[in-house]
């Protein structure tokens, strides 16, 4: 048995996924002909009460356009300092867009109103020009945490008070929208933009969605052309979003479960130090200073378990559609029975 819970990115379609793929219409894309792309569009749009969805090739592309639709050369964004915009997008803000983070110290990847308030630049020439607020939920250096809707309900006042955008990085908003039994609507009242993967949680191969009104998003298809984002008959891929959609949001719970159930067990574990709350699939752990991180890892591997260091001997578990019952049990002994 090889159990990979390095992300919930590595999963692969099922086979009803599969079979949906292969039944896909589809077309041109760049002549926006693709039939099923259009579908999934139109869905996303109007699951979150927007009125325009663009289907993008990565999270990454889907959060870099709409940063880039958001601000000019020279502005600045709010965000965490463990935003992905910041930390995992290969410095794309600087490169793309020509903008700076301004890194708020929140906790878990979560900020206050009113820490924003104090993070806006006055309106001086010498100063640069705040003009973004972007969050995480769940947020993923944050170790898979949700956010209290109160709070966005705050920050987006500040926005309107300052005349800022504001965009939700959604790569795994399905998770708390499960958790915390929350609505698309919900969210696509409060942002400008949101951004949301397919290919994480929801078990797809490839695709990421970008949602806002026409006005924000007129521009959305020029970027992601400019960033090569422009694609051909995706219609196959586009069928897998709208099979995940149908199929994948709720099961996401049964990852849950089993996040919440490892971080239980990790924690009375001797080798451990700390588990970090576990909210939806993500377990961040800390191993005792005598216990080293690389040998850990290592010791798992022998054991055909792969999971991911995350530095300062933390590790992280992602817990994911192909993670089965059996896999768990097979992972618990494991670590049991782990001698360091
Ligand atoms: C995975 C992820 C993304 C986008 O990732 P891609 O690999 O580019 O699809 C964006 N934001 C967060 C929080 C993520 O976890």
């Amino acid at each position: 048995m090889k159990i990979d819970l390095r992300s919930d990115t590595v999963t692969k379609p099922t086979q009803g996924m599969l079979e949906a793929m292969m039944q896909a219409k589809i077309g041109d894309d760049v002549f926006s002909e693709d039939p099923t792309v259009n579908v999934l569009e139109e869905r996303l749009a109007k699951m979150f009460g927007k009125q325009k969805a663009v289907f993008f090739p990565s999270g990454t592309m889907a959060n870099q356009t709409a940063i880039k639709l958001h601000t000019n050369p020279s502005e600045q964004v709010i965000c965490d300092k463990y935003a992905h915009i910041y930390n995992y997008e290969s410095g794309g803000a600087s490169f793309n867009s020509g903008v700076s983070c301004r890194l708020l110290d929140g906790d878990r990847g979560m900020f206050t109103a009113n820490q924003v308030i104090e993070a806006i630049n006055p309106d001086a020439f010498y100063y640069s020009q705040t003009s973004l607020v972007e969050i995480e939920n769940t947020t993923n250096k944050g170790g898979g945490a949700c956010w209290d809707f109160n709070e966005i309900l705050k920050i987006k006042a500040v926005c309107d008070a300052h005349q800022l955008g504001f965009h939700l990085d959604g790569a795994r908003l399905w998770n708390a929208l499960v958790v915390k039994k929350e609505t698309p609507k919900q969210y696509g009242a409060v942002f400008d933009t949101i951004s949301v993967c397919l290919s994480k949680g929801l078990g797809c191969p490839i695709g990421s969605v970008l949602i806002g009104n026409e006005d924000i998003m007129k521009n959305a298809i020029r970027v992601r052309k400019i960033f090569g984002g422009n694609m051909r008959q995706v219609g196959y891929l586009a069928a897998a979003g709208l099979y995940a959609l149908d199929n994948h949001i709720q099961r996401l719970d049964e990852d849950h479960v089993k996040a919440k159930d490892l971080g239980n067990f990790l924690s009375k574990q001797s080798y451990i130090k700390t588990v970090e709350p576990v909210e939806t699939n993500i377990v961040i752990f800390e191993l005792n200073n005598d216990v080293k991180e690389a040998d850990f890892i290592q010791k798992l591997k022998d054991n055909n378990i792969l999971i991911i260091g995350m530095g300062s001997n933390k590790l992280r578990i992602v817990t994911h559609l192909d993670y089965t019952n059996s896999m768990h049990d097979y992972l618990l002994s494991t670590l049991k029975g782990l001698k360091l």
